[in-house]
């Protein structure tokens, strides 16, 4: 048997979050079974732990949408026992069972190999955050958003996508202001490789359709008036890749970066993206982060502080990345 946290919902009671106990006869169908080492806490895992959007849309579930670990059954043509891999999202940890637990039992068309040079901690101190960070870059890379075409700017700065965000955008030779609310981490962003902080507030109130031009492009965490600010204030011909919604869901914008500069917005998806892209985005991921930055950005926490850790996460109160060692 292995600990596992269990969401469940009742009528009466709402939901309630528990440590239990449970063998792989209660696993979910899947032809790969791993053995999970590590884990971690994104936003989205705190989101479901809190209850505070449905992210969970099946009870009971497991949480947790990132595990990194080794396979311990598969009959699945590329994994056989004692494979090292990764899993990010594709509805794990809110629809099928996830990360939360001594083992997962999953599709093997959702794995990626761990990368020779990570361990199962290093891989979820990156997490989807970490890879959504990379997928955001390698959309502004697609779109000729390079060093040379000027700054780009990272909203929510200091929390898991900014941070990696940061630290990959500066490592890649780019300039990069980091938005935070968060003056005390001004320090630790800038050990990250920004070259400037700036304010929250300056880009969270209500936007004008166009703004001076401040940057070639974005990695937006935020959503609502951060990205509309962020777009209105992205220079001719610039781009924005958006990934969250960590001030709200809503986008109060106007056309005027689109139709007067030809900015572009660029969506970017890491539950459901295929895995030619996750391929790329961990094979970059294993090249382009600098791996003496990863200790600064995250913090380990053992299996029973997960629940504590989605609260903080949620209450904006975690600093770039959690691993969590099972
Ligand atoms: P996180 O660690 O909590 O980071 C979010 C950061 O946003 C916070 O650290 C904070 O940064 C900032 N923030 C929080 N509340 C804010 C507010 N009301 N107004 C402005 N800024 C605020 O979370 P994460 O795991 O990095 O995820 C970030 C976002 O990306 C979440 O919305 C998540 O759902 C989304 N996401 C999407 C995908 C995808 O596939 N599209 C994948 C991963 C994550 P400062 O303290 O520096 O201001």
């Amino acid at each position: 048997t292995f600990r596992a946290v269990l969401i469940t919902r009742s009528e009466e009671h709402g939901q309630s979050v528990d440590f239990v106990e449970l063998s792989e006869d209660d696993l979910m169908e899947g032809d790969v079974t791993v053995a999970v080492e590590a884990t971690t806490v994104n936003y989205k895992d705190g989101l479901a732990i809190t209850g505070k959007a449905p992210v969970v849309r099946r009870f009971p579930m497991i949480p947790g949408v990132d595990l990194a670990g080794t396979v311990t059954r598969s009959s699945h043509p590329q994994w056989k026992e004692g494979d090292r891999v990764i899993l990010n999202g594709w509805g794990v940890g809110e629809t099928h069972y996830g990360a939360y637990a001594g083992r997962a039992r999953v599709s093997g068309d959702w794995l990626v190999p761990l990368p020779a040079e990570m361990s199962p901690a290093d891989a979820m101190a990156i997490g989807t955050a970490g890879y959504t960070a990379m997928l955001c870059v390698m959309a502004l890379e697609r779109h000729g958003i390079v060093p040379d075409r000027g700054r780009v700017v990272v909203t929510g700065a200091a929390g898991g996508v900014g941070s990696v965000a940061v630290s990959l955008l500066a490592n890649l030779g780019y300039e990069v202001v980091a938005s935070t609310g968060r003056q005390s981490e001004a320090s630790y962003l800038r050990e990250l490789g920004a070259a400037e902080i700036i304010g929250r507030e300056e880009l969270s109130a209500p936007a004008r359709p166009l703004g001076k031009e401040r940057w070639a492009g974005g990695v937006d965490a935020v959503g609502s008036h951060t990205l509309a600010n962020v777009l209105s204030m992205t220079s001719y011909g610039g781009a924005v890749a958006a990934c969250g919604l960590a001030q709200g869901m809503d986008l109060p914008a106007s056309v005027a970066p689109f139709i007067l500069r030809g900015v572009s917005l660029l969506g970017i998806d890491s539950v459901m993206a295929p895995k030619s892209l996750r391929l790329e985005a961990w094979g970059r991921l294993a090249r382009d982060l600098d791996r003496s930055k990863m200790a600064a950005l995250a913090s380990t926490i053992p299996f029973s502080q997960v629940v504590e850790a989605a609260e903080d996460i949620v209450a904006g109160r975690v600093r770039g990345r959690l691993v969590v060692e099972m």
